[in-house]
């Protein structure tokens, strides 16, 4: 036999097992790959890159509204220049940012948590430790179970002060990352800011008086079988682990959630796209699971869904350009999340609507927004470009420290008395409270978040209409 087919025939029997026991895809390299920023002058650009290169890296889908990054292979330049599409190279060698960011991962290193990526095993094992660490302020919980039965865990995190009025639970902020596998920032910032929270506790007056007044859910992985992919055999995979036809093709999850679903203006009816929607709202385990918990829980106020790259803080709706209610309070939030940044760490986010980045339909920010009421943002994480999805190491606690501060200026910037949502706390909101305390409904005038509405809320109502101002 050939010597070349020989090492051919072994280097595929290695492959085989773990491929084919983890999900059948392929190991997949990205030797010379580039990513490329393209201003299309045109839908026909666009079109021309989905075909050539399939895999945008921006994380919303098509469109024509402004700059986009693809990844391309060498040869695919000639095919640029040739149909004059103008583009700038950002990353001249893929594989050589991932063989950089694998070395950096050295397991014989002694390292701190915050200092490398790290897999599910070790996330799961760090929730374990900050619950035995704090216990009186982490509760780990299991929200279900991935479509390859990968638990979907997180955690509550509060403070041992009791809820108001005595209510069973304090109003609950919920932070998730990781829809999309190969944003690994996202896991990182995720249990950054709950680390830092419980650091911090006794020293940081903010971060006392939000814990005393909320509880936080934080599910660091919410797509654990795409994340375990992106570890083992093709690192920029984005999706869920969706099987269709018997192979993996994966569902979008951040495409799949009930908000404005099925649109091709923000996402793929076909199932080789990466902005594949799935077959109905809420068709994958991974969306049912959040969206339960969601559910589940008596009063939720806000969420932050963690995404990246590009340094944005983008509010709803994601899947229209039409301005959502109370837009004057996202933008006073969303302005002093990046103001908060800016100060914290010096970087430079922009806060805006689909206008700044793309249409993306049937979200989690939207739902959480449309649905539950409660103030629902994506952060897209660094950086810019310069490294895309593959951001060093050294760049961990800087994008947690942005983290920290937007999730600090997004909960302190709550105005819960302001019901109608136009920035002043006065007598149309006292109405809106009057109407819903009357009937004793558990929705907006729910201040205690015990699931219904009482004296106590109106004790806390009149303490928010006594200032006649949000933050
Ligand atoms: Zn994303």
């Amino acid at each position: 036999m050939h010597r070349a087919l020989l090492i051919a025939l072994a280097a595929g029997a290695l492959a085989l097992p773990a491929s084919a026991q983890e999900s059948h895809l392929a190991a997949e390299r990205y030797d010379n790959q580039k990513v490329v920023r393209v201003t299309p002058r045109g839908i026909a650009d666009i079109q021309l890159l989905e075909r050539v290169s399939g895999d945008r890296w921006t994380c919303g889908p098509g469109g024509a509204a402004g700059e986009a990054d693809y990844r391309v292979r060498e040869a695919d330049l000639r095919t640029l220049d040739q149909a004059g599409v103008p583009y700038t190279v950002i990353i001249s060698d893929v594989q050589k940012l991932i063989d950089e960011e694998r070395a950096g991962q050295d397991p014989f290193h002694d390292r701190a948590f915050f200092d490398a990526y790290q897999n599910y095993a070790s996330v799961s094992s760090y929730v374990n430790t900050l619950a035995a660490t704090y216990p009186s302020f982490v509760t780990r919980i299991s929200l279900g179970n991935s479509i390859q039965n990968r638990e979907i865990f997180g955690f509550r995190l509060t403070s041992p002060v009791p809820p108001l009025g005595g209510s069973p639970r304090k109003p609950v902020v919920f932070f998730n990352s990781e829809q999309h596998a190969r944003e690994w920032i996202g896991v990182m910032v995720d249990l950054y800011i709950a680390t830092q929270f419980l650091e911090t506790y006794n020293t940081n007056a903010a971060v006392k008086s939000l814990l005393d007044t909320y509880e936080f859910v934080f599910v660091p992985l919410s797509n654990p079988d795409g994340y375990n992919i992106t570890w083992t055999t093709q690192r920029l995979w984005r999706k869920n682990a969706r099987t269709i036809n018997g192979t993996v093709r994966g569902v979008d999850l951040n495409r799949n959630w009930g908000v404005g679903w099925g649109l091709d203006s923000g996402s793929s009816g076909s199932s080789t796209s990466d902005t594949y929607r799935g077959s109905a709202p809420f068709s994958e385990p991974e969306t049912q699971i959040l969206r339960n918990y969601a559910l589940s829980v008596p009063k939720l106020v806000a969420s932050i869904d963690f995404h990246s790259y590009s340094q944005l803080v983008l509010r709803p709706w994601t899947y229209q350009y039409t301005l959502p209610p109370g837009k004057a309070a996202f933008d006073r939030i969303g302005n002093a999340m990046v103001d908060a940044i800016a100060a914290k760490t010096g970087a430079s986010y922009e806060y805006g609507g689909p206008d700044i980045l793309y249409l993306a339909s049937g979200t989690a920010p939207d739902w959480f927004f449309g649905t539950t009421g409660a103030i629902g943002l994506t952060i897209e994480l660094r950086d810019t470009g310069l490294n895309g999805f593959i951001l060093p190491t050294s760049q961990i606690i800087p994008s947690g420290n942005d983290g920290l501060a937007a999730a600090i200026a997004m909960v302190s910037g709550l105005c819960r008395a302001d019901l109608n949502r136009d920035n002043f706390v006065d007598d149309a909101d006292f109405v809106q409270f009057a109407s819903a305390y009357d009937v004793f409904l558990t929705n907006s005038a729910d201040f205690s978040g015990d699931g219904v509405t009482d004296d106590t809320d109106f004790v806390y109502f009149a303490d928010g209409y006594n200032q006649f101002a949000c933050p």
